[in-house]
């Protein structure tokens, strides 16, 4: 590190309205490490967020995908959570949020609901170390982050999505216990529905993918899915269940994973699965938008809801680890569409929230 360098991050003022601030570099503590952000990607919370629909964030750092490069490690910082050796310069991925491993929940080992997983995000970037989140030029990476060295074969556009949904979609289909020989419903082929069908086809699932956008079928097969249902030849939930349950035999899928944040399709889900299958809700993650259920139906199907929100941290290895070896096989680097210099941060969230691109990545380089 140069002494007095310094650095740019994203700054969210008020809902839609952004801004670059300039800080010094700080020098990592004991414990954590400074990283050079490669890429940092714009995903739907972070629109959210930008949109000003976050309950009570408003303001503060935006982003929080990314993959990076050492710049410098704190004391006592030698390797990854996996063991392996880090020095300045090697490629790395990082959970977005903290693990403390003092709270109620990650003392019952529920890392993925530590009650101090945003405590630093949510500082106000004036306040050192200032690079709490990923769009910038820098990233502060704490020491109760997880962090993982990316495998040399995962380009740095591929890895930039493992720190969200690859690593949540490799929980979940943990969480639902997919196994081999069963049938999974997919519920939307965004960049969590893409996932799910690889990671579920990598467990020896047989795969059913619902959406209905062109690209996205299109991308569902590339990925592996085993049958469509295409939501415009579909295109009431009672059609679906139809459709859905004369792919299985007449009785429903072993596992439904629902990513495509739409209230209704949480009640449709439901019915979309066997009785006595399991059902996972990823992709409606906004309290207060409500949808009408059938508490009844559930009862006598005996259907089971996994909700699965962020990650336990070690999931991200997995996810990399996935990445590594499906490299060739699935076209992940399809998943990032548009890159944006941090510059044109404004243009890369408008852009984004338009639909004119799909994925969006800020490239610092
Ligand atoms: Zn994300
Ligand atoms: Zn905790």
């Amino acid at each position: 590190m140069v002494p007095g360098e310094r650095g740019r991050l994203v700054y969210l003022a008020a809902p839609r309205q952004v801004e670059l601030m300039d800080f010094e570099v700080p020098r990592p503590g004991p414990g954590a490490l400074v990283a050079i952000v490669s890429r940092a990607n714009v995903c739907g919370s972070d629109l959210h967020i930008w949109n000003g629909l976050h309950p009570t964030v408003k303001r503060g750092a935006m982003g929080h995908e990314m993959v990076g490069r050492v710049h410098a490690l704190g004391e006592g910082v030698e390797t990854d959570f996996a063991g392996q050796p880090l020095a300045p310069g090697d490629r790395i991925s990082v959970t977005y949020f903290q693990n403390c491993r003092k709270c109620r929940a990650c003392r019952r080992g529920q890392f993925n609901l530590c009650e101090n997983a945003y405590r630093h995000w949510v500082q106000p970037p004036e306040r050192p170390p200032h690079f709490n989140a990923t769009f910038g030029t820098h990233y502060y990476v704490h020491p109760d982050q997880y962090v993982y060295r990316v495998p040399d074969n995962v380009p740095d556009a591929v890895a930039s999505f493992a720190n969200c949904a690859l690593s949540q979609v490799c929980y979940g289909a943990d969480v639902a216990g997919v196994a081999a020989g069963e049938t999974v419903v997919i519920q939307g082929a965004g960049g969590l529905g893409l996932s799910a069908i690889a990671v579920c086809k990598r467990r020896g699932a047989r795969v059913i993918a619902i959406d209905g956008v062109p690209y996205r079928l299109e991308a569902a097969r590339a990925f592996g899915a085993d049958e469509i249902v295409d939501l415009r030849a579909a295109e009431t939930p009672a059609a679906r269940i139809k459709r859905v349950r004369a792919l299985t035999d007449d009785w429903g899928a072993d596992v439904g994973i629902e990513v495509s944040g739409v209230p209704a399709a949480f009640s449709e889900g439901v019915e979309l699965v066997r009785p006595g299958g399991r059902f996972v809700s990823i992709g409606n993650i906004s309290p207060g938008q409500t949808t009408p259920f059938d508490p009844g139906l559930l009862t006598r199907r005996q259907v089971q809801i996994l909700p699965v929100i962020r990650y336990q941290p070690w999931y991200l290895y997995q996810a990399l680890q996935l990445l590594s070896e499906t490299i060739g096989r699935y076209p992940w680097d399809a998943m990032i569409d548009a890159d944006f210099p941090l510059d044109a941060v404004e243009e890369a969230l408008q852009k984004s929230a338009s639909r004119e691109v799909r994925r969006a990545s800020l490239v610092m380089g």
